[in-house]
């Protein structure tokens, strides 16, 4: 067995044992490999090894690993998403999870492309990861619900640098369920990565972007 795929079987069987250990079904979690960084070959690897959900965060490499590998690949984009781009990414990406600011809302809304968008909140007091104030979460949920081509599937976040993430994640949990009542539909939260996605399981996480316990170490962004 080749390094990515022992690493890709570890973590699947962490992500399952830690999913029944929070009291969830398995099968009710969705693991992105974030590939960003990563060379082509890497990622065509995985995709023989059964991988569909990809996870990106800069446009340019996002489309070019797009346009390379299989139809049947379903793109998310993770990253900061400058206005200007964001009719570019809905052309490859089905999901984008970092929906952040109204003026986004506005640069994405198209009838013509169908795309599900998380709105991604700031849990912490790191603005350079993105998202949106918690204060400021629920006018940008409505927002894209009267968004065209957008369906909002639920809340994202990035936990802050030093801080535990159960806390983080309960924060996000609590704010999940604010968008619920208003948007019973978005019930999805997609947070958890390599070094904490058993606490974002424990919170509510259907949507886990797991990088590096994966891929390996990611190469020096060029
Ligand atoms: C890079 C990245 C990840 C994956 O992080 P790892 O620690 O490598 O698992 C998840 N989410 C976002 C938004 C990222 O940019």
């Amino acid at each position: 067995m080749s390094q990515v795929a022992e690493r890709l079987s570890a973590v699947r069987d962490r992500v399952e044992i830690a999913a029944r250990q929070a009291g969830r079904d398995p099968a009710s979690v969705t693991t992105i490999v974030v590939t960003k960084f990563q060379p082509l070959p890497l990622l065509q690897e995985l995709h023989r090894l059964g991988i569909r959900d990809f996870g990106e965060s800069r446009h340019q490499e996002a489309r070019e690993k797009a346009a390379e590998l299989g139809d049947d690949a379903v793109w998310h984009f993770v990253g900061q998403l400058q206005g200007k781009k964001a009719r570019q990414v809905r052309e490859y990406a089905r999901v984008i999870h970092s929906v952040d600011r109204l003026s986004l809302v506005d640069a994405l809304a198209s009838e013509e492309i169908a795309t599900d968008v998380f709105a991604q909140v700031d849990l912490g007091v790191d603005p350079a990861r993105g998202g949106v104030a918690p204060d400021a979460l629920i006018p940008l949920v409505e927002a894209i619900l009267a968004a065209p081509g957008l369906t909002l599937r639920g809340v994202m976040a990035v936990p802050p640098l030093g801080e535990d993430p159960d806390s983080a994640y309960e924060r996000l949990e609590s704010l999940s369920e604010r968008v619920r009542a208003l948007a019973p539909a978005a019930s999805d939260i997609s947070a958890g990565m390599s070094g904490d996605f058993g606490a974002a399981l424990r919170h509510g996480a259907t949507h886990l972007r797991i990088g590096t316990a994966i891929t390996g170490e990611r190469p020096p962004r060029g």
